[in-house]
């Protein structure tokens, strides 16, 4: 941290334990563009609309000079109340206290192919969907809203296979509150069987089992049962955590037994919304039709979303035109976990991309402009982890957990790396591997591993080419070992922070405004002089006004007479621009830094 104050000082602010970068900067009073930097400076790489913890946004508004503090905590609540500015902001993000209202846990399906994921989904759908007034459900639009046994609604995300799961979570939207894995009862325990509760648990996603195919004249629950117990997940019956239930996805038996235990174990984490704030959600899918325009489906996940409001999902913005919800009906409103297809957007955004309610269509432009802005500066947003990157992570509370997705040449492999691995956890860091396999290295590990900001540790094996690029353009590193010694020296000189890189503030030049222009109303240019150093184009800066940082970003445009250029020395004048500052004032001082990269 360069310029974290110190514990004690500044106005408190209210943070909630999850906030979206956009939504940091309105409670700190700054453009998204300086959180981003913020947690450039700190190692964190983020978009506009992703979603930040309490930890990582703890440290970017401490080094901006505000005391932060976890709402629904008493100190927060606290903050809230006595704070003119965190007043204003807990109006804005509360999730907490009597808003809150009871919403439908959204439900997943995971498990090994074949074993039912499909004819699960579509039983549930067909025997007791919400709302389908229309009859015959024909629509399929990624998720849809069933009843349990007992009236109460529940949302699955009907898009099965555990790549869709994981992939949501890769891009920061944990959208699942209970995972049921289907295990059939003929197949039992397989391996994408033990990698989908590898994900779940990763997720921190409480488990329902339902060992389907129990028609089948050889299906043998027990032994399926037996399987479970030996990767840990203990069925309630023999003193452990996990429901079981055995049903026939085929025939519909058993799925209310199911359903009725998946809303068990989603009460013991009451799921709770603000169905009077903003909508925020998640992006399920999205496609072009060519009646209707783009199509996008959406969870909501908090406040009610209504036509005629302007969203915004990553790069792509839209005034809602029509929504409709699962079973195709025309809807104006729609509430927490509520899936519904929006027409209005102006461009297909990804799965997974976070919705936002923005103002109006002019305030949507801008925010994708600067948010264009900020990943042109920065490069491609960076989202997984590096060995070398870990330290500083777990240094700086933003990584907890230095999370391994261990691949191996023969299953013999796994469990002595395992042991040597997890033996070098340290107090403050828990050292996992959170998934361990034979096999190449493929998708579904590196967005385990995006997911769970963890590495790949590839021993005598090979990673496959599409999960090499899936890597690549995530920044998920996947080493390649070929000797036990190897794997454990890296990994402890991780965990030790030897790789950790040290970036220092390096001063380029002390510039000293002495006249401002202005171009137009709203520009506004510095007349200055270098005092010493070398101002360069690329420098970042510093405003100051006497002993007061006023500004800080970046140089924008730097010109000697009409002529923009790419340095200035020192006692040479010249005409500065920076970026997102107007408000230049005689006798200001530009301090030109870089960041290097020192260790
Ligand atoms: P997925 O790959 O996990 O989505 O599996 P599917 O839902 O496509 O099911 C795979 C096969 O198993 C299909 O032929 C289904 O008809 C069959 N199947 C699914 N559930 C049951 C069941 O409860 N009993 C029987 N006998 N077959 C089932």
């Amino acid at each position: 941290m360069t310029q974290a104050q110190a514990p004690g000082t500044g106005p408190r602010v209210a943070i909630p334990q999850a906030v979206v970068v956009n939504d940091l900067a309105d409670l700190l009073d700054v453009t998204p563009v300086d959180v981003i930097k913020e947690l450039m400076k700190n190692g964190v790489m983020a978009t506009i609309n992703q979603v930040v913890d309490f930890d990582t946004a703890a440290v970017v508004a401490a080094d901006l000079g505000f005391l932060p503090e976890e709402e629904g905590s008493e100190d927060g609540a606290a903050a809230a109340g006595d704070d003119e500015h965190a007043a204003s902001i807990s109006l804005r993000v509360v999730e907490e206290g009597e808003d809150l209202a009871p919403r439908p846990p959204v439900v997943t399906v995971l498990g090994h192919v074949d074993h039912g994921k499909t004819t699960l989904l579509d039983s549930i759908r067909r025997a007791s969907v919400v709302d389908s007034e229309a009859g015959g459900i024909t629509q399929h639009i990624g998720a849809y809203q069933a009843a349990g046994p007992d009236g109460r609604a529940l949302t699955f995300i009907d898009t099965p296979g555990h790549e869709a799961f994981t992939e949501m979570r890769a891009r920061g939207a944990q959208v699942t509150d209970v995972a049921i894995i289907v295990v059939a009862a003929d197949d039992g325990v397989m391996p994408q069987t033990r990698e989908a509760i590898d994900h779940a648990r990763a997720a921190e996603v409480p488990i329902v089992v339902a060992i389907n195919k129990a028609d089948l004249p050889n299906a043998n629950p027990d032994r399926a049962k037996q399987q479970l117990m030996e990767v840990q997940v203990v069925p309630e019956e023999y003193g452990g955590e996990t429901p079981v239930v055995q049903i026939s996805a085929l025939q519909g038996e058993g799925i209310d037994d199911l359903l009725e235990n998946v809303l068990l174990v989603a009460d013991l984490d009451d799921p709770r919304a603000n169905p009077d704030r903003d909508a925020v959600g998640i992006v399920l899918e999205a496609s072009t039709d060519p009646r209707r325009g783009i199509a996008t489906t959406i969870l909501v996940q908090t406040g009610t979303l209504h036509t005629g409001d302007v969203i915004r999902a990553g790069l792509a913005y839209g005034k809602i035109k029509a929504m409709t919800d699962h079973t195709g009906q025309r809807i104006k409103q729609a509430g927490p976990s509520a899936p519904v297809t929006v027409l209005g957007l102006n461009e297909v955004p990804p799965a997974g991309e976070r919705v936002v309610t923005v103002k109006n269509e002019k305030t949507a432009r801008a925010e994708v402009t600067a948010d264009r802005r900020a990943m042109e500066s920065t490069g491609t947003p960076q989202i997984g982890v590096t060995l070398d990157s870990l330290f500083g992570e777990i240094h700086r509370g933003t990584v907890k957990d230095f999370n391994i997705v261990l691949k191996t040449d023969v299953q013999g492999s796994i469990e002595p790396l395992v042991r040597a691995i997890e033996s070098l956890a340290m107090d403050e860091i828990n050292v996992k591997v959170i998934h361990a396999a034979a096999g190449t290295v493929n998708e579904s590990d590196v967005n385990l591993a995006v997911a769970s900001q963890g590495v790949i540790v590839a021993f005598n094996t090979k990673t496959e080419t599409g999960a090499q690029r899936l890597a690549d353009s995530e920044h998920v590193e996947v080493r390649d070992y070929r000797v036990i010694y190897d794997v454990v020296s890296d990994v402890e000189r991780a965990v030790q922070g030897l790789l950790e890189p040290i970036f220092e503030e390096r001063e380029d030049a002390s510039i000293e405004v002495r006249a401002v222009f202005r171009r137009g109303r709203r520009n506004s240019i510095a007349g200055c002089v270098v005092r010493d150093g070398t101002v360069t184009s690329r420098s970042l800066a510093r405003v100051r006004r006497g002993n007061e940082v006023v500004h800080e970003s970046r140089i924008d445009s730097l010109q000697r007479f009409q002529d923009r250029v790419n340095e200035v020395t020192a006692g040479q004048e010249c005409g500065i621009t920076v970026d997102g500052f107007e408000d230049f004032q005689e006798g200001d001082e530009i301090i030109a830094y870089h960041m290097e990269q020192t260790r």
